[in-house]
Protein backbone atom coordinates (compact mmCIF):
# COMPACT_ATOMS: atom_id res chain seq x y z
CA UNK A 1 0.00 0.00 0.00
CA UNK A 2 2.77 2.20 1.18
CA UNK A 3 4.48 1.65 -2.19
CA UNK A 4 1.85 2.16 -4.34
CA UNK A 5 0.99 5.53 -2.26
CA UNK A 6 4.62 6.39 -3.04
CA UNK A 7 4.78 5.76 -6.88
CA UNK A 8 1.29 6.76 -7.92
CA UNK A 9 1.59 10.83 -8.09
CA UNK A 10 4.25 10.00 -10.84
CA UNK A 11 0.78 9.84 -12.74
CA UNK A 12 0.39 13.68 -11.62
CA UNK A 13 1.67 16.34 -14.57
CA UNK A 14 1.26 19.62 -13.46
CA UNK A 15 3.02 23.37 -15.50
CA UNK A 16 4.91 24.73 -12.41
CA UNK A 17 5.45 28.92 -12.68
CA UNK A 18 9.01 29.77 -12.85
CA UNK A 19 9.92 32.32 -9.64
CA UNK A 20 13.20 33.12 -9.64
CA UNK A 21 16.87 31.56 -9.28
CA UNK A 22 20.12 32.48 -7.52
CA UNK A 23 23.35 31.48 -6.99
CA UNK A 24 23.93 29.19 -3.78
CA UNK A 25 27.83 28.88 -4.23
CA UNK A 26 30.37 28.19 -6.86
CA UNK A 27 28.84 25.97 -9.25
CA UNK A 28 25.36 25.13 -7.11
CA UNK A 29 21.98 26.74 -8.34
CA UNK A 30 18.52 27.29 -6.42
CA UNK A 31 15.72 27.24 -8.80
CA UNK A 32 12.05 28.25 -6.76
CA UNK A 33 8.73 27.05 -8.28
CA UNK A 34 5.20 28.30 -7.41
CA UNK A 35 3.53 26.24 -5.07
CA UNK A 36 0.07 25.61 -6.16
CA UNK A 37 -2.51 25.15 -3.37
CA UNK A 38 -3.24 21.29 -3.84
CA UNK A 39 0.41 20.44 -4.41
CA UNK A 40 1.91 18.93 -1.10
CA UNK A 41 4.81 16.31 -0.82
CA UNK A 42 6.46 14.63 2.06
CA UNK A 43 9.59 16.35 2.61
CA UNK A 44 12.64 14.21 1.40
CA UNK A 45 10.52 13.19 -2.00
CA UNK A 46 11.41 13.95 -5.42
CA UNK A 47 10.21 15.24 -8.51
CA UNK A 48 10.33 14.65 -11.99
CA UNK A 49 11.44 18.14 -13.49
CA UNK A 50 10.63 18.59 -17.49
CA UNK A 51 12.13 21.76 -19.62
CA UNK A 52 8.97 22.36 -22.06
CA UNK A 53 9.93 25.69 -23.43
CA UNK A 54 12.40 24.22 -25.85
CA UNK A 55 13.20 20.97 -27.63
CA UNK A 56 15.97 18.83 -26.09
CA UNK A 57 17.64 15.82 -25.89
CA UNK A 58 16.93 14.62 -22.50
CA UNK A 59 14.15 16.86 -21.44
CA UNK A 60 13.12 15.16 -17.95
CA UNK A 61 15.61 15.27 -14.83
CA UNK A 62 14.38 13.65 -11.55
CA UNK A 63 15.26 16.52 -8.32
CA UNK A 64 14.55 15.96 -4.85
CA UNK A 65 12.03 19.18 -3.27
CA UNK A 66 14.69 20.70 -1.41
CA UNK A 67 11.39 22.98 0.41
CA UNK A 68 9.37 21.55 3.04
CA UNK A 69 5.69 21.60 1.96
CA UNK A 70 5.26 24.58 5.01
CA UNK A 71 7.57 26.87 2.73
CA UNK A 72 4.98 27.20 0.09
CA UNK A 73 7.51 26.95 -2.62
CA UNK A 74 8.65 24.24 -4.63
CA UNK A 75 12.48 24.35 -4.46
CA UNK A 76 14.95 22.35 -6.10
CA UNK A 77 18.95 22.80 -5.77
CA UNK A 78 21.17 21.86 -8.75
CA UNK A 79 24.61 21.44 -9.28
CA UNK A 80 25.65 23.25 -12.75
CA UNK A 81 29.08 23.06 -13.50
CA UNK A 82 30.92 25.11 -16.34
CA UNK A 83 30.02 22.99 -19.49
CA UNK A 84 26.40 21.95 -18.10
CA UNK A 85 23.95 19.44 -20.38
CA UNK A 86 21.06 20.99 -22.27
CA UNK A 87 19.00 19.97 -19.19
CA UNK A 88 20.78 22.04 -17.17
CA UNK A 89 21.33 25.24 -19.69
CA UNK A 90 17.85 25.25 -20.14
CA UNK A 91 17.00 25.81 -16.86
CA UNK A 92 19.13 28.52 -16.61
CA UNK A 93 17.78 30.33 -19.40
CA UNK A 94 14.26 30.16 -17.49
CA UNK A 95 12.45 33.24 -16.97
CA UNK A 96 10.12 34.23 -14.50
CA UNK A 97 6.46 33.59 -15.86
CA UNK A 98 7.95 30.45 -17.80
CA UNK A 99 6.71 26.91 -16.91
CA UNK A 100 8.55 23.49 -16.15
CA UNK A 101 6.41 20.12 -15.81
CA UNK A 102 6.38 17.84 -12.69
CA UNK A 103 5.61 14.85 -12.24
CA UNK A 104 5.11 13.69 -8.59
CA UNK A 105 5.99 14.21 -6.16
CA UNK A 106 7.01 10.62 -5.62
CA UNK A 107 9.33 8.35 -3.72
CA UNK A 108 9.36 6.48 0.17
CA UNK A 109 12.91 8.71 1.27
CA UNK A 110 11.38 10.13 4.17
CA UNK A 111 11.29 9.64 7.70
CA UNK A 112 8.32 7.04 8.70
CA UNK A 113 8.42 7.06 12.58
CA UNK A 114 10.61 8.52 15.65
CA UNK A 115 12.97 6.31 15.70
CA UNK A 116 16.42 7.91 16.33
CA UNK A 117 17.24 8.69 12.88
CA UNK A 118 20.86 9.26 10.95
CA UNK A 119 21.18 11.13 8.03
CA UNK A 120 23.91 11.18 5.51
CA UNK A 121 24.29 13.92 3.05
CA UNK A 122 27.07 13.53 0.34
CA UNK A 123 27.82 17.00 -1.72
CA UNK A 124 24.11 17.70 -3.37
CA UNK A 125 22.39 15.19 -1.57
CA UNK A 126 21.45 17.54 1.05
CA UNK A 127 18.55 18.68 -1.04
CA UNK A 128 16.10 15.97 0.64
CA UNK A 129 17.57 16.45 3.95
CA UNK A 130 16.55 20.24 3.81
CA UNK A 131 12.88 19.77 3.32
CA UNK A 132 13.44 17.06 5.83
CA UNK A 133 14.75 19.45 8.57
CA UNK A 134 12.82 22.23 7.67
CA UNK A 135 9.57 20.59 8.08
CA UNK A 136 10.84 19.01 11.66
CA UNK A 137 11.62 22.76 12.48
CA UNK A 138 8.16 24.05 11.17
CA UNK A 139 5.96 21.37 12.99
CA UNK A 140 8.13 22.12 16.12
CA UNK A 141 8.19 18.58 17.26
CA UNK A 142 12.27 18.74 16.51
CA UNK A 143 13.01 17.98 20.72
CA UNK A 144 10.82 14.74 20.57
CA UNK A 145 13.27 13.28 17.67
CA UNK A 146 16.31 11.93 17.59
CA UNK A 147 18.31 13.02 14.43
CA UNK A 148 21.83 13.37 13.44
CA UNK A 149 22.48 15.45 10.30
CA UNK A 150 26.41 13.96 8.55
CA UNK A 151 26.76 16.65 6.06
CA UNK A 152 29.67 15.64 4.17
CA UNK A 153 31.63 17.48 1.26
CA UNK A 154 35.47 16.71 0.24
CA UNK A 155 35.15 20.97 -0.64
CA UNK A 156 33.99 22.04 2.22
CA UNK A 157 31.48 23.65 0.30
CA UNK A 158 28.26 23.56 2.34
CA UNK A 159 24.94 24.40 1.03
CA UNK A 160 21.84 25.92 2.79
CA UNK A 161 24.35 25.90 6.33
CA UNK A 162 23.56 28.87 7.47
CA UNK A 163 19.99 27.65 7.48
CA UNK A 164 21.14 24.14 8.86
CA UNK A 165 23.13 26.07 11.84
CA UNK A 166 19.60 28.06 12.51
CA UNK A 167 17.78 24.59 12.61
CA UNK A 168 20.25 23.01 14.98
CA UNK A 169 19.95 25.88 17.00
CA UNK A 170 16.20 25.76 17.12
CA UNK A 171 15.75 21.52 17.75
CA UNK A 172 17.80 18.94 19.40
CA UNK A 173 18.60 18.03 15.81
CA UNK A 174 22.81 17.47 15.68
CA UNK A 175 24.47 18.51 11.94
CA UNK A 176 28.10 17.83 11.70
CA UNK A 177 30.10 18.80 8.82
CA UNK A 178 32.74 16.64 7.29
CA UNK A 179 35.24 16.49 4.46
CA UNK A 180 36.68 13.27 5.03
CA UNK A 181 35.57 9.22 4.62
CA UNK A 182 37.54 8.83 8.03
CA UNK A 183 35.83 11.20 9.87
CA UNK A 184 32.56 10.07 8.38
CA UNK A 185 33.02 6.36 9.28
CA UNK A 186 33.67 7.72 13.11
CA UNK A 187 30.85 9.58 13.02
CA UNK A 188 28.91 6.90 12.02
CA UNK A 189 30.40 4.29 14.14
CA UNK A 190 29.16 6.25 17.42
CA UNK A 191 25.73 6.26 16.19
CA UNK A 192 25.46 2.67 15.25
CA UNK A 193 27.31 1.86 18.20
CA UNK A 194 24.21 3.99 20.49
CA UNK A 195 21.10 2.50 18.45
CA UNK A 196 22.19 0.02 16.08
CA UNK A 197 19.11 -1.48 14.43
CA UNK A 198 16.60 0.47 16.67
CA UNK A 199 17.88 3.22 14.41
CA UNK A 200 16.75 4.43 10.62
CA UNK A 201 19.85 5.35 8.14
CA UNK A 202 18.86 7.70 4.73
CA UNK A 203 22.02 8.21 2.71
CA UNK A 204 21.38 10.32 -0.14
CA UNK A 205 24.42 11.54 -3.08
CA UNK A 206 26.40 10.57 -5.59
CA UNK A 207 24.90 6.58 -6.43
CA UNK A 208 28.82 5.12 -5.88
CA UNK A 209 28.94 7.34 -2.08
CA UNK A 210 25.57 6.01 -1.30
CA UNK A 211 26.37 2.39 -2.20
CA UNK A 212 29.72 2.24 -0.51
CA UNK A 213 27.90 4.18 2.95
CA UNK A 214 25.22 1.41 2.51
CA UNK A 215 27.73 -1.29 2.46
CA UNK A 216 29.91 -0.10 4.91
CA UNK A 217 26.30 -0.17 7.38
CA UNK A 218 25.58 -3.30 6.53
CA UNK A 219 29.21 -4.83 7.42
CA UNK A 220 28.42 -2.73 10.60
CA UNK A 221 25.77 -4.76 11.49
CA UNK A 222 22.95 -2.29 10.58
CA UNK A 223 19.97 -4.27 8.32
CA UNK A 224 19.32 -3.29 4.60
CA UNK A 225 15.62 -2.65 5.66
CA UNK A 226 17.02 -0.27 8.28
CA UNK A 227 18.78 1.36 5.39
CA UNK A 228 17.24 4.40 3.09
CA UNK A 229 18.60 5.44 -0.23
CA UNK A 230 18.44 8.15 -2.25
CA UNK A 231 21.00 7.84 -5.19
CA UNK A 232 21.78 10.68 -7.19
CA UNK A 233 22.28 8.74 -10.98
CA UNK A 234 23.99 11.01 -13.34
CA UNK A 235 26.47 12.49 -11.03
C1 LIG B 1 15.88 10.64 -6.71
C2 LIG B 1 16.87 11.62 -7.33
C3 LIG B 1 16.98 12.88 -6.80
C4 LIG B 1 17.90 13.80 -7.33
N1 LIG B 1 17.99 15.04 -6.79
C5 LIG B 1 18.95 15.90 -7.23
C6 LIG B 1 19.11 17.18 -6.63
O1 LIG B 1 18.39 17.56 -5.70
N2 LIG B 1 20.08 17.99 -7.13
C7 LIG B 1 20.90 17.60 -8.16
O2 LIG B 1 21.78 18.39 -8.58
N3 LIG B 1 20.74 16.40 -8.77
C8 LIG B 1 19.81 15.53 -8.32
N4 LIG B 1 19.65 14.31 -8.93
C9 LIG B 1 20.49 14.01 -10.11
C10 LIG B 1 19.89 14.71 -11.34
O3 LIG B 1 18.69 14.09 -11.73
C11 LIG B 1 20.86 14.69 -12.54
O4 LIG B 1 21.06 13.37 -12.98
C12 LIG B 1 22.19 15.31 -12.19
O5 LIG B 1 21.99 16.60 -11.68
C13 LIG B 1 23.09 15.39 -13.44
O6 LIG B 1 22.49 16.27 -14.34
P1 LIG B 1 22.79 16.30 -15.90
O7 LIG B 1 22.61 14.93 -16.48
O8 LIG B 1 21.92 17.35 -16.46
O9 LIG B 1 24.31 16.55 -16.07
P2 LIG B 1 25.31 17.72 -15.69
O10 LIG B 1 25.30 17.95 -14.21
O11 LIG B 1 25.22 18.92 -16.54
O12 LIG B 1 26.63 16.97 -16.07
C14 LIG B 1 26.86 16.49 -17.38
C15 LIG B 1 27.91 15.40 -17.27
O13 LIG B 1 29.09 15.92 -16.69
C16 LIG B 1 29.43 15.21 -15.52
N5 LIG B 1 29.83 16.20 -14.50
C17 LIG B 1 29.05 17.19 -13.98
N6 LIG B 1 29.73 17.90 -13.08
C18 LIG B 1 30.96 17.36 -13.04
C19 LIG B 1 32.11 17.64 -12.29
N7 LIG B 1 32.15 18.64 -11.39
N8 LIG B 1 33.21 16.85 -12.47
C20 LIG B 1 33.17 15.84 -13.35
N9 LIG B 1 32.10 15.53 -14.09
C21 LIG B 1 31.03 16.25 -13.93
C22 LIG B 1 28.20 14.47 -15.08
O14 LIG B 1 28.52 13.24 -14.45
C23 LIG B 1 27.47 14.24 -16.38
O15 LIG B 1 27.89 13.05 -16.97
C24 LIG B 1 18.73 13.40 -8.42
C25 LIG B 1 18.60 12.12 -8.96
C26 LIG B 1 17.69 11.23 -8.42
C27 LIG B 1 17.59 9.85 -9.03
Amino acid sequence: MGFIQDILPILKKRELLFLENYKESEGVYTFLFEKEKDLTWKAGQHGLFSITHKSIKKPIRPFSVASAPSENVVKITMGISDDPSEFKKAMLELKQGMRVRMSGPVGSFYLKDNSPSLLIAGGIGITPFRSILKQIEAEGNGVAKQINLLYIDSKKSYVYKDELDGIANNTSINVTYLDSRNDLHQEIDKFTTLFKNNGKYFIAGSKSMVDSISIYLQDHNISKRNIKKDAFIGY
